[in-house]
């Protein structure tokens, strides 16, 4: 069983730029000391009444004394500026862990992992634990976004693909980006080309379309609605 969230403080780390409008911060853990969570769960962060924003958390339960964020701050609301605005040495307040977007260990089906963007937050904590714990399995993850700029670990995918044979990467970028020499389209029509049949459990997280699309495209394979598991971003 998960742990049930709990009220949280942490102070901020290092901050980092990844990507364009990627910021990816450390928080140090004040209260609890350390945060018990499975790998793909989110934080809580209040901005009053009945309005939060959520955050997966980017790094692995490995590293329960700090944890990682990693955001898309080009959205430009309250929680993006929350995020542009996080300094060192600065406390912030949030609840967790939340959220059952977890690894089925006990499914023996070959998982599909399916990302959009900073969707891929999550899908890649998961990715990491099961190898940090000597648990990974054959996975094919396919990765989209509009150009490459907004898939913040497309590199680091790329760089597991050539040393892990049982890591299937299919990239793809959905705009016109000049520079780009791989796959066009979207993650959908890309799931259709490298999933052959419904003997997998699916895991997409990213934008409420993509999300829908993909799902379609797997239903109509046969796999079952409980079967593809997801995590809406926006
Ligand atoms: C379970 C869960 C986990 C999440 N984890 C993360 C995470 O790890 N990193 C992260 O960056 N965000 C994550 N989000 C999204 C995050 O909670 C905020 O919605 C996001 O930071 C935008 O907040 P905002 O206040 O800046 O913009 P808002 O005012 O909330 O949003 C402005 C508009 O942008 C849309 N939008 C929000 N995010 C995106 C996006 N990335 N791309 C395109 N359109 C978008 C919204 O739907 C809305 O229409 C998660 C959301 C959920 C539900």
């Amino acid at each position: 069983m998960p742990p049930k969230p709990r009220a949280c403080r942490a102070r901020v780390g290092a901050v980092h730029v990844i990507a364009p409008d990627v910021l990816e911060a450390d928080l140090d853990m004040e209260d609890p000391a350390e945060l018990e969570f499975d790998a793909g769960q989110w934080i809580s962060v209040p901005f009053g009444p009945k309005n939060v924003r959520a955050y997966s958390i980017a790094s692995t339960p490995r590293s329960s004394r700090r944890i990682t964020l990693s955001a898309d701050v080009e959205p430009g609301g309250i929680g993006s500026a929350w995020f542009r605005g996080l300094a060192p040495g600065q406390t912030v307040e949030f609840k967790a862990p939340f959220g059952g977007f977890v690894f089925q260990p006990a499914d023996p089906r070959p998982p599909i992992f399916v990302a959009e963007e900073i969707g891929v937050v999550p899908i890649r904590a998961i990715l990491m634990d099961l190898e940090e714990r000597g648990a990974a399995r054959a996975a094919t993850v396919v990765y989209s976004g509009r150009d490459p700029a907004h898939m913040p670990y497309h590199a680091e995918f790329v760089s597991r693909a050539r040393r892990d044979p049982d890591f299937a990467y299919h990239p793809v970028v959905a705009g016109d980006d000049a520079a780009w020499t791989g796959r066009r389209g979207t993650a959908a029509e890309t799931v259709r080309s490298v999933v052959p049949d419904a003997a997998v459990i699916a895991y997409v997280s990213g934008g409420g379309q993509m999300i829908g699309e993909v799902r379609e495209v797997l239903m109509a394979r046969g796999l079952d609605r409980k079967s593809v598991r997801w995590e809406k971003f926006w």
